[in-house]
């Protein structure tokens, strides 16, 4: 790349954060207190986030997509997530069901649904968790049975992350039970929302109010073979994980986002909170707290920027991307029971947000692929890379 294609995507990458700080401060900060706890769909923002394509930010432009890098995408997400995390939920996995298309999908595939799903016009998710397996992929039980042209798949997925505003899902089956190693036998639909797909409850959370999660019920659910993401039977669980790189850098950036607004408002309350005649902020043990804080965001940053750096040469990035995702999480997670002590009773006040951090931060922990797997992926690859 030279230097000018360079300043050229900074230049265009400085004016969509500028475009999104813009529209946080007008349109989201004023309501995110009201709706997080009406636990209330920002359906509003929803059709602006169309608006701004945020819905195509990772598809290629040549389906309609901004196609933007993983490095602008994360940016993003970290700017979005310090006003109000939920929000992102809204859009990634709706993306990474786009990234297994896109990487994975047949060309009619390509064209029939990256243009739609880049404008919003469909909108959805993933589902691969089941009430039985979410770390142990390969142990879900949802079957798809081939029947002439057509599979008919039954079974349950469980904590769908806009399952009931969403419309469309990348879904993991089996196709082949019996298939050894399991994965052999597992394939990914794109599965929209018809006769035999119904949303059976809507899942009541500790945190990540206002986006829906969903337990789906497949009964009889009829699918044409041409949605079997690829046209090849045996490919799901790779397509699934790929995507999930995209989905960790995401989470990454999220972690950086909470760590980040933990940060500013600890930083703001320090300053105004009076003790013993001073700010709290001149105490010795508030000071080591922020410094805490802003080193923990500063080396989050670095790790999700790096794993986006990678994927964006197109490389796999399953190490960095776990590495980055475990860090983060933690990271958000740690500045927001700091935050929450460094506001006293108020951090314990629905009236301001650091009660929020406090319980959005697990989420990152947990989902795209629990901290403990992270660093066991990690492990795994530092003993391969270093055989004795
Ligand atoms: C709010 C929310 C939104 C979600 N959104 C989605 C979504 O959109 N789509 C989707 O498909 N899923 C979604 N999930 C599900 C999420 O991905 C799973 O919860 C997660 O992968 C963990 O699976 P599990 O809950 O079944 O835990 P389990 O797999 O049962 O794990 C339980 C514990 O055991 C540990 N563990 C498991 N195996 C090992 C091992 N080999 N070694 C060491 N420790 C191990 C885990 O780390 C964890 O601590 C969401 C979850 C939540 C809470």
């Amino acid at each position: 790349m030279s230097y000018r294609d360079a300043d050229h995507d900074h230049e265009q990458e400085q004016q969509m954060l500028d475009a999104i700080e813009k529209w946080l401060a007008r349109d989201v900060r004023p309501h995110v207190l009201r709706l997080e706890h009406a636990d209330e769909y920002p359906s509003e923002m929803v059709e602006q986030m169309k608006e701004m394509g945020l819905f195509g930010a990772t598809i290629s432009t040549t389906y309609g997509g901004l196609g933007l890098k993983a490095g602008t995408y994360a940016k993003i997400v970290e700017k979005i997530s310090t006003t109000w995390m939920s929000l992102t939920g809204i859009f990634n996995s709706h993306l990474i069901m786009a990234a297994c298309v896109e990487r994975k999908g047949t060309e009619a595939q390509k064209l029939h649904y990256l243009p739609k799903f880049a404008t919003g016009e469909i909108r959805g998710g993933l589902a691969l968790t089941e009430p039985d397996a979410g770390t142990d992929l390969q142990g879900i039980k949802m079957r798809a049975r081939k029947d002439g042209d057509d599979y008919v798949i039954n079974g349950t997925k469980t904590w769908i992350s806009n399952g009931i505003e969403g419309s469309c899902f990348a879904l993991l089956v089996k196709t082949d039970a019996g298939a050894e190693p399991a994965h052999k036998g597992m394939s990914c639909f794109i599965a929209e929302k018809g006769p035999g797909f119904t949303v059976s409850k809507k899942l009541e959370k500790l945190g990540y109010k206002g986006i829906d999660s969903a337990e789906l019920i497949f009964q009889d659910y009829r699918i044409p073979a041409s949605k079997l993401i690829g046209g090849q039977e045996g490919r799901g669980l790779q397509t699934a994980l790929g995507g999930l790189e995209l989905g960790r850098i995401n989470v990454a950036a999220r972690g950086c986002g909470v760590a980040a607004a933990a940060l500013q408002d600890s930083l703001k309350y320090a300053q105004i909170r009076h003790t013993f005649g001073k700010p709290i902020a001149e105490h010795q043990a508030i000071q080591l707290k922020l410094g805490e804080m802003a080193t923990r965001l500063q080396a989050a940053r670095l790790l999700t920027y790096d794993a986006a750096r990678i994927y964006d040469k197109g490389e796999r990035c399953d190490m960095e991307a776990g590495m980055a995702k475990y860090f983060a999480s933690e990271a958000a997670l740690e500045n927001a029971t700091e935050c929450l002590r460094i506001h006293g009773g108020y951090g314990y006040s629905k009236e301001y947000h650091a009660e929020r951090y406090y319980r959005d931060a697990p989420l990152m922990c947990i989902g795209e692929g629990t901290n403990e797997m992270q660093r066991l992926i990690i492990a795994r690859h530092m003993l391969a890379m270093h055989p004795v």
